[in-house]
């Protein structure tokens, strides 16, 4: 077995043991007798440790010139890259994604030091000609100060740092409870920010439980600024004891994310999309396929491919290099996939591939469950509207464009929507008219880049966009300057008007 990891909260530069005494356990969701890491179950007192810490940090890190906090970041991006390796194996351990898969957790923290970091350089502001003679006036970004931030287990090196990053280079000290299920990789990210320069207290790690240590930070008084990914239920919990303090929040929470096919698509490159984006990372993507919304004439051929694909897909421990599809992250989630199975077959779905746990030999210390196809699935059906965050694609045929673009947007979330044609009118149709925070055309719902807007709309999310230029705007206030040198008293909007 690997090592165990014994990992203290990380405040003010410092690794300390949690004031309440108590300890929590992760586990390799592959195989349980491997143990991961035992962590500090954190409370308020050490999340207001914790802030403390941020706040007295906050003003010697605004002073620092953003380019020169950007170099930090750069810095970090190359020991992460030097690191790829061991911190893909961690990952991989501790929330039971494939290595390769890993890899990519690992490659999106690189591109995002890099990107935010080179934003050190840049940070654009907005001049403008004034209304009125000798008068100069611009707009700049500022730092907001304390930023708190909340994270989900299934992509914790990506989540932490597209949050953390940001917000660093914009001159922000940072407070982050990471997911329970997966804390190690944001002790690896930090680590990495640390060597490359970060200054004690600019980056304050607290462990535990989300109702005991995620609250208390989303509560504090001095933290004006909260950045959260994961479900609908507890982001909505989140955002109302945030707007009680007026306090920034950013949503990121759950998908239902359609994929549909017309009946001129390459069935080819469908079939590929498809079985890579419901069943990687064990469906456990908030952008991953759920539904597959299918012109009728090309449905029967293609669930023939997909059932095809699916039970052969190799699912194991994701330590082993053939693995294609690892464990679901813990047994809660196991059971819920499982109850959804249920309520698919009890609502009249069809079963055709998959539905159920794996068990014995290899997987008997696991939480495996098989890639699982539902046809016959209506629109109106839980399996077809509810988040199941697993390996579970719901398969519903339409007849046109239109219906299927009706049921695509007839849903509560708006994250992700793909569609695969050869039709250039329906592309653009698509793009246009899909209810989602991101569309894919000839590609599956999952792949999105650093460099562009990442977010959803409706139940998905908040209206903010993480990543891409507009990553900059929650982690920085725009402050507007007027320099008149006219040496008169001279009034907008009244002495230029005749
Ligand atoms: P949860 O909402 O259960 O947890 C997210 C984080 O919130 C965890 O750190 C959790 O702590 C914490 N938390 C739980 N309760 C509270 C509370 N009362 N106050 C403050 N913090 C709390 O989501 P999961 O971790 O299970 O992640 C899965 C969800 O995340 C899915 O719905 C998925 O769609 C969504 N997600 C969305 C993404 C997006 O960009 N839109 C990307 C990735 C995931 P703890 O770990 O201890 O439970």
């Amino acid at each position: 077995m690997a090592e165990t990891r014994r990992l203290h909260n990380l405040i003010g530069g410092k690794f300390v043991p949690s004031t309440t005494g108590r300890t929590f356990e992760r586990r390799n969701p592959a195989d349980q007798r491997d143990l991961v890491g035992i962590f500090a179950e954190s409370g308020a007192d050490d999340v207001n440790a914790a802030v403390a810490a941020a706040k007295a940090a906050y003003p010697a890190w605004r002073k620092l010139p953003a380019p020169r906090r950007g170099e930090i970041l750069l810095r970090a991006a190359e020991l992460l890259q030097a690191r790829k390796e061991r911190y893909s194996h961690d990952l991989t351990r501790e929330m039971g994604k494939p290595l390769f898969e890993a890899g990519g957790d690992i490659v999106e923290a690189i591109g995002m030091a890099q990107y935010a970091g080179s934003e050190g350089r840049r940070m654009h502001g907005v001049t403008t000609p004034s209304e009125l003679p000798n008068k100069f006036q611009m707009s700049m970004r500022q730092p907001i100060g304390v930023v708190g931030m909340i994270t989900p287990w299934n992509f914790p090196m990506a989540i932490a740092s597209w949050k953390m990053l940001p917000a660093l280079v914009c001159g922000n000290t940072v407070v982050i409870k990471p997911g329970e299920d997966a804390s190690v990789s944001t002790y690896n990210l930090v680590e990495c920010l640390v060597e490359a320069g970060l200054p004690p207290g600019v980056v304050n790690i607290v462990t535990g439980y989300g109702p005991t240590a995620g609250q208390p930070l989303v509560e504090h008084p001095d933290v004006p600024v909260l950045s959260f990914t994961g479900s609908t239920e507890v982001g909505r919990l989140v955002y109302e004891l945030g707007a009680r303090q007026i306090k920034r929040v950013s949503l990121e929470l759950g998908g239902k994310n359609p994929l549909i096919v017309m009946d001129d698509a390459d069935l080819d490159l469908v079939e590929q999309g498809v079985v890579w984006a419901a069943f990687g990372t064990t469906g456990q993507r908030c952008t991953a396929t759920s539904r597959l919304i299918v012109q009728r004439r090309v449905a029967g051929p293609l669930i023939e491919r997909l059932v095809a694909r699916a039970r052969a897909l190799r699912v194991g421990n994701g330590l082993h290099p053939a693995t294609e599809m690892g464990p679901l992250v813990n047994g809660d989630q196991l059971r819920r996939v499982l109850e959804y199975i249920e309520v698919g077959r009890s609502e009249g779905a069809i079963l055709r591939s998959g539905g159920a746990q794996l068990k014995g030999g290899d997987y008997e210390h696991g939480f495996f469950v098989q890639p699982t196809i539902f046809t016959g699935v209506r629109p109106e059906m839980r399996i077809a509207r509810e988040e199941i965050f697993g390996p579970v694609l719901s398969i519903i045929e339409v007849e046109s464009l239109d219906e299927a673009i009706a049921i695509a947007n007839d849903v509560a979330y708006g994250l992700s929507a793909a569609l695969y044609t050869r039709d250039i009118n329906a592309a653009y149709r698509a793009m246009h008219e899909l209810e989602a925070g991101i569309v894919y055309i000839n590609a599956p719902t999952i792949g999105a880049e650093i460099h562009l807007p990442f977010g959803g709309v409706k139940a998905t999310g908040n209206g903010h966009r993480e990543a891409g230029p507009t990553m900059l705007d929650l982690f920085s206030e725009w402050k507007s300057v007027y320099v008149d040198y006219s040496g008169s008293l001279q009034r907008a909007q009244i002495d230029n008007i005749d």
